[in-house]
């Protein structure tokens, strides 16, 4: 295979610089399998403090023999460095910008923009199948969930829901985003999806090793590792509700991961410094608590909580 302007032999693995407009390259780890087939690309750290998918694609990258394989797998560990080890949330530090939602990218534009730019010309000719590694970063609790994109071709759309039934998460949640790194991929005919696991800035051994299990399941599903991909017991979450916070404040969330909540029920309030209520937020319709914010300062318009229905 060639990434980037680097040929790696059927047999082989290879740290590849991914080249950024007016900035450090970005690390990959290619591994080319010694059959041919298909090419995985899977990207981390797009958020600075989501640490499962990072730490899952450093432990796969020992793990994954290329003589075991028949296809390719370009693993991405960090796309956003700067906010990894500054242990910022949400953007890139340089310019305040959430690079989720900065796609399509800019060559000329700021630090996001670039990265954006540059992510989207060389991992989305090469994938088959484009995964994004995301937790709650470090202000949101939430459950194991996959988004499936709706934005895309009918085909790219179905291509990227079969995958995601592989995977062992509770929830298949139809997303109608379109700026970010996998969502504009649909829309570039790249099938992609967007897995969430662990939240809070933690990770444990547990969340890696179901991470890295995700991934071994999108390989055999693509035939790149041997193996069936039995069938996984998911929900799909047809429309979510996501409550943002109409000024800065103190956020009490009183409901929990999983809740079944109803319509008009309390989900959480936001308050001032003097204790007044700033904003309450109910629950728009009947559905389930994915994630909820967990930090007890928000800034306006930061995300409160999300709850679906199937
Ligand atoms: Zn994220």
């Amino acid at each position: 295979m060639i990434f980037c302007g680097t040929t790696i032999l059927p047999g082989e693995r290879k740290n590849v610089p991914l080249p950024v407009p007016d900035a450090p390259p970005l690390e990959t780890i290619c591994l080319c399998g010694a059959a041919s087939g298909r090419t995985l690309v899977v990207t981390a750290g797009v958020h600075g403090c989501e640490y499962v998918g990072v730490q899952a694609l450093r432990r796969l990258f020992r793990e994954l023999d290329p003589a075991e394989l028949s296809g390719n797998v370009i693993l991405l560990p960090l796309a956003n460095p700067s906010a990894f080890y500054a242990g910022v949330k949400q953007v890139v530090p340089e310019d305040g910008i959430n690079l989720n939602r900065a796609f399509p990218g800019d060559a000329g534009g700021s630090l996001s923009a670039r990265l954006a730019f540059a992510l989207e010309k060389s991992l989305y000719p090469a994938a088959d199948l484009l995964v994004d590694l995301h937790s709650g970063d470090c202000n949101e609790a939430l459950r194991p969930l996959v988004f499936i994109p709706t934005v895309g071709e009918d085909a790219i759309n179905r291509t990227s829901q079969a995958a995601a039934e592989v995977l062992a998460v509770p929830y298949r949640v139809r997303s109608t985003a379109r700026n970010g790194l996998y969502s504009w991929a649909v829309q570039k005919r790249v099938p992609a999806l967007l897995i969430e696991r662990g939240g809070q800035g933690l990770w444990s051994e547990q969340e890696v090793e179901d991470c890295c299990e995700d991934i071994r399941s999108l390989m055999r599903h693509l035939k790149i590792l041997p193996g069936d991909t039995p069938p996984q017991d998911q929900s799909e979450i047809v429309e979510t509700f996501y409550a943002e916070a109409a000024s800065a404040g103190f956020w009490y969330p009183v409901v929990d991961l999983d809740q079944q909540v109803q319509k008009g029920e309390l989900l959480g309030h936001l308050e001032d410094m003097s204790g007044n209520c700033l904003q309450e937020v109910r629950a728009e319709c009947n559905g389930i608590v994915l994630y909820y914010t967990v930090a007890l300062g928000v800034q306006t318009a930061d995300p409160l909580i999300a709850y679906g229905h199937p």
